[in-house]
């Protein structure tokens, strides 16, 4: 190996890649290590902790079980999943040598790169799970919502691998100002919708006011659960915040577990951009698990944007997942179902709620930190990461990118050797208007003030004798 030059310096490789047969054979269910469980989902109608059946006309059988399953701390990944993952997986693992030389760190920054995909995403590896469970119990199709396209495109995908229909509510706005995802979806044979629309109860309720005519994810949600519910065969699935899909990412950090550790290296510093809470999830989940066993682990850091900041400034409440409030109740870190985050917002991670493992883990001390960032921000890391690792990364990936340099800049000046491993969650090819808006000093930042989150907080539902 070349010792020469920028990547090698230190005779570690650029990337790290585990060989297929190194596929991790079990996701990781890191609530079954948890002390404390997070607080039970709710039937939104009986206000009971909500069982498999109840979950069964919405979920199929074995992904509600998943929901609910706070004992088994490993899962076997069916076959046919990882007959799938062999596609695309194992995904690398990155030292990012020309990012720490421009920095002039002391600091090794790794990545574990999940936009190596057509999806573009860490989100296909939720879809595929949950597309073989549908096909496993016979179903005919899924219905699920997608904002700019990423999970939409994902279950496109793992539906046309495993024969099944799919309806895609899209956010109107996303479908008509960001048309290339949705073509990506049709190539890959689903049905894209513009949400709202006016083929459910809740679409032309929405449709009824022209000012939400635009559409927003909760709205699509709302959608496409009532058109699960009520089409035979069919069932709802959803590419982030649930228990299952925390499970199925898992993958992501036990690869990158076991291939630092082929490196002999351990993270002092684990970040991932934190949306809905599934990349992050996955991500710490093996590191967590020391955590919670009781050995050394990482300092973990999640990641979000200012303007839609529901663990920096959220309430830890019971509340909806969606605008429509068909869903079950989550007791999460929130900013109110009706919370929208301003229309300037670029960068993604836009859910007002975020993960009841993630909200518990946090809120008990596990998740150490969570640090809101501006847009500008965001893309002026993206920007220095574009130019010297190569890649384009997603604006919501670049959350994570900003707070490694953050920290790698603190290591200069401190002269500390930390490891740090952040989430290099997707890739920014479908994102161009944001980037151009960067580009061209047009993007500005937008932090809701106290009054703009108080409105949003109003709609946290009060449910006497619980909250
Ligand atoms: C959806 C998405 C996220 C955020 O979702 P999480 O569930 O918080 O991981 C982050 N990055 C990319 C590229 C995404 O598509």
């Amino acid at each position: 190996m070349s010792t020469t030059g920028i990547a090698g310096k230190d005779n570690l490789p650029y990337k790290t890649y585990l060989s297929e047969d190194e596929l991790p054979t079990h996701y990781y269910n890191v609530r079954a290590d948890m002390q404390v469980g997070h607080a039970p989902i709710l039937h939104p109608g009986t206000l009971q902790p909500v069982t498999v059946a109840d979950m069964e006309p919405i979920f199929c059988t074995a992904l509600a079980e998943q929901e609910l399953n706070a004992t088994d701390r490993f899962i076997e990944i069916p076959g046919a999943v990882r007959d799938f993952y062999r596609m695309y997986r194992p995904s690398p693992v990155i030292r990012a040598y020309y990012l720490e030389k421009a920095l002039g760190t002391p600091a090794r920054i790794y990545y574990k790169y999940e936009g190596g995909n057509t999806s573009g995403s860490h989100k296909l590896n939720s879809a595929i799970a949950q597309a073989y469970y549908a096909k496993e119990q016979g179903l005919k199709g899924l219905t699920t919502e997608t904002g700019a396209g990423q999970w939409g495109t994902a279950m496109a995908m793992a539906c046309v691998y495993f024969g099944l229909d799919l309806d895609v509510y899209m956010v109107r706005v996303s479908y008509e100002q960001k048309p290339y995802r949705k073509i990506v979806m049709q190539t890959y044979g689903a049905n894209v919708i513009a949400s709202p629309s006016d083929r459910t109860n809740v679409g032309r309720k929405m449709l009824e006011n022209a000012a939400n005519k635009g559409g927003s994810l909760g709205t699509a949600i709302s959608e496409a659960v009532e058109v699960a519910v009520s089409t035979e065969g069919y069932r709802y699935v959803l590419g982030s915040v649930l228990n299952q899909v925390l499970i199925h990412q898992s993958i992501i950090g036990l690869e990158a577990k076991k291939a630092l550790e082929k490196l002999g290296e351990y993270p002092d510093i684990v970040i991932g951009c934190a949306g809905g809470g599934s990349n992050l999830g996955g991500l710490m989940a093996p590191f967590m698990e020391d955590r919670l066993a009781g050995r050394p682990a990482p300092h973990f850091i999640a990641v979000e944007p200012a303007s839609c900041p529901s663990l920096t400034r959220g309430r830890f409440a019971y509340d909806f997942c969606d605008t429509g409030q068909v869903t079950p109740l989550a007791k999460m870190y929130t900013l109110g179902h009706a919370f929208m985050p301003s229309s300037n917002h670029a960068g993604g991670l836009r859910f007002h709620g975020m993960s009841p493992i993630l909200s518990q883990l946090y809120h008990d001390g596990f998740l150490d930190e969570a640090r809101a960032v501006e847009q500008t921000a965001v893309f002026e890391a993206a920007e220095l990461f574009t130019r010297t690792e190569g890649t384009l990364p997603a604006p919501e990936s670049s959350h994570a990118i900003r707070v490694a340099i953050d920290e790698a800049l603190r290591c200069k000046e401190t002269g500390e050797e930390k490891v740090i491993l952040f989430g290099l969650t997707g890739s920014g090819y479908f994102d161009l208007a944001a980037y151009e808006q960067y580009n061209s000093g047009t993007m500005t930042d937008y932090i809701p003030t106290d009054e703009d989150l108080e409105r949003g907080f109003a709609t946290i539902p009060s449910l006497p004798g619980i909250q």
